[in-house]
């Protein structure tokens, strides 16, 4: 039976500070999911999953805009929910303390929109077709009748790209998700195939994209905002990505080229008023050939791997000496001294957990030399053979 297409919708919409025109254009891109959820939302109890990093300084554009929260929470119980209520597990901060931070616990509180960490993680239960047969995952979600991915536009070391099925590693608990970057950290491939299952695992019915103001550069912690301009939506994660991400200028995303080795990627269309083609400023990437699709054998890729992967670089001029680098290191290859990290590079797994977490973005991704000569011969071979 041939699938029907996923709709995936888009809105303008240029700012936050308008609140009307926020609401209107994410009230636009949940209507075509409505309409797909059956029964619709009402008397239904809706959990958001929003990606909140971490809340460091007015405008973090780390997290989903505040206004975004709130006027998705709104839209929810406008839409007839009996229930929304917003959960989320930052690495460092807590819920609760992300919200407070951002100035709309009162707001929440006044639409009786509760706000929590997860705090029960067990082994889920996995589809047939997940790769992995070990995933806790927070329990919380069975709790509800759906669940709303709300992702944040930006860029990633790792993944180059975060959207909405990165954005659902939040459901893995802190301990869980440091086990799973030394499990798996040293093949993207493989961290990709782990995202994918959650996805899964969880299906969230509802998924919007804030890519009103995007983060660009040294994400997902610490990139520079740039706008965009644009609410996006889908009821499938994955059909949203890629359905954005090339108009976020990444035509080949790892994740999305794993989903497709699975076949997983449902086909979609777009819907609404689409953005033109706006390239974010990726980081520096790990690159295609280094993870690898070209077999070699495992000793030699784990040698070539470490001489050729982007390496996490310090700058000292932005370094504040917090240590919270360290504490976040899965394998501990980072210790301080003198007041400053220092990285054991031959144990690093290249996982930029590091990179991500520093509140002064003083840790870049930095590509070492051959991985730029990679990178052109990679270039030259696609732009003569094509994909
Ligand atoms: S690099 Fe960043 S996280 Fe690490 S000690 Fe310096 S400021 Fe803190
Ligand atoms: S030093 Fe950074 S990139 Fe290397 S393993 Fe530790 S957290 Fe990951």
């Amino acid at each position: 039976m041939t699938q029907s297409p996923v709709r995936t919708a888009y809105a303008r919409c240029a700012s936050y500070r308008d609140r009307r025109l926020l609401r209107a254009a994410i009230e636009q891109v949940l209507a075509v999911q409505i309409e797909d959820f059956p029964g619709g939302v009402s008397g239904k109890r809706i959990m958001l999953k929003p990606n909140l990093l971490a809340w460091r300084r007015e405008e973090d554009v780390a997290c989903v805009h505040p206004a975004f929260l709130l006027e998705s929470a709104r839209a929810f119980l406008d839409a007839g929910a009996s229930e929304v209520a917003i959960l989320e597990n930052p690495a460092v901060q807590t819920a609760p303390a992300i919200i407070r931070s951002m100035g709309i616990a009162d707001e929440l509180a006044a639409m009786n929109v509760r706000v929590a960490n997860f705090e029960h993680f067990e082994k889920a239960s996995l589809p047939a077709n997940a790769r992995f047969r070990n995933l806790e995952l927070a329990r919380e979600y069975l709790d509800f009748d759906a669940v709303c991915d709300i992702a944040k536009a930006k860029t990633h070391g790792m993944m180059t790209l975060t959207l909405c099925v990165k954005n659902l590693f939040g459901l893995v608990g802190g301990s869980g998700r440091m086990g799973w970057h030394l499990a798996v950290g040293r093949d993207f491939a493989m961290f990709a195939d782990m995202l994918l299952d959650i996805y899964l695992t969880v299906r969230p019915r509802f998924n919007l994209l804030d890519a009103v103001v995007c983060m660009e550069g040294n994400g997902p912690g610490s990139g520079a905002p740039t706008p965009r301009g644009f609410v996006a939506g889908a009821s499938d994660a994955l059909a949203l990505d890629a359905s954005s991400a090339p108009l976020l200028g990444v035509e080949d995303l790892l994740l999305l080229r794993s989903a497709e080795r699975r076949g997983l990627l449902t086909p979609f269309l777009y819907a609404g008023d689409v953005p033109e083609r706006n390239p974010l400023l990726l980081p520096d990437p790990p690159g295609m050939l280094t993870e690898w699709g070209v077999p070699l054998p495992p000793f030699l890729k784990d040698r070539l791997r470490n001489w050729i992967i982007s390496k996490p670089l310090l700058d000292p001029e932005k370094c504040v000496g917090c240590g919270l680098c360290v504490k976040m290191c899965p394998p501990q290859s980072l210790k301080l001294e003198d007041g400053r990290p220092v990285f054991d590079l031959p144990n690093c797994i290249r996982c930029y957990c590091c990179q991500e977490h520093c509140p002064k973005g003083a840790i870049v991704p930095k590509k070492t030399l051959p991985m730029r000569g990679l990178e052109r011969f990679e270039s030259c071979v696609r732009f003569l053979f094509g994909k």
